[in-house]
């Protein structure tokens, strides 16, 4: 489902990062663990087609997306990909609703009302869709965040740092709505962290400091 083989990124006037191989089945969530600075928002990036490998191979779904063009790979990521970044990157003068018509409008896919509507119902977050994104507490927050990223459909969710600046319960909150996406819509979960208290809830792990 996702394969990385011989992957090595640089960037400019850094120490190369050489990332070890492996590979991750379908609807499988899977830990990507390390200290601060061990790659982890880097290897996100680079299997999200976000930032190009410069050496070595990434492999979705049968698709070598190191060999993509720029515009095959934005429409790749775009069906593929949902992101959560670890600040939301949600508009704050925007509702809700609006925020999550935005994501497909930017990324030139038909807008979907319904999808929308869907998706936030599944959060439980349908009572918030008309309130502006800066009234929202941090959890309600990322909870839009994680359904912008379910909108497409995406077969891969990649999380980075989603729980980070959350308190114990709201950390709880966020991976067990993760877990319960990916699970309903088998994507397959890849969450960057290095916050403990993850460790637990997703037995599969990568630990990128034994790279
Ligand atoms: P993590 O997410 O595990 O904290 P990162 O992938 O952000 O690690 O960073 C890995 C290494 O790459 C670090 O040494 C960091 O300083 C460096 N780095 C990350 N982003 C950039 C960038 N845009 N330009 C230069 N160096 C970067
Ligand atoms: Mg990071």
């Amino acid at each position: 489902m996702i394969r990385i083989e011989a992957l090595r990124y640089r960037y400019p006037g850094q120490r190369e990062i050489a990332f070890a191989d492996f590979s991750l089945s379908e609807g499988e969530p899977w830990l990507l663990l390390g200290q601060s600075g061990s790659g982890k928002t880097t290897l996100l990036h680079l299997i999200g087609g976000l930032l190009r490998s410069q050496q070595g191979q990434i492999i979705i779904k049968d698709t070598n997306i190191s060999g993509l063009s720029e515009a095959a790979l934005d429409r790749f990521r775009g069906q593929h990909i949902g992101f959560v970044f670890q600040r939301n990157h949600l508009i704050s003068a925007l509702s809700v609703r609006q925020n999550l018509l935005l994501a497909p409008y930017l990324a030139g896919v038909r807008q979907d009302a319904g999808r929308v509507e869907a998706v936030l119902e599944q959060l439980g977050i349908s009572d918030k869709a008309d309130v502006n994104v800066r009234e929202l507490s941090y959890g309600q927050a990322q909870r839009v965040a994680i359904a912008r990223a379910l909108l497409n459909r995406p077969t891969v969710i990649l999380a980075d740092e989603p729980t980070s600046a959350l308190d114990d319960n709201n950390c709880d909150k966020v991976i067990d709505l993760l877990l319960d996406a990916s699970r309903l819509n088998n994507t397959t979960l890849v969450v960057a962290t290095h916050d403990h208290r993850l460790k637990h809830k997703i037995p599969h792990q990568i630990n990128l400091t034994q790279a």
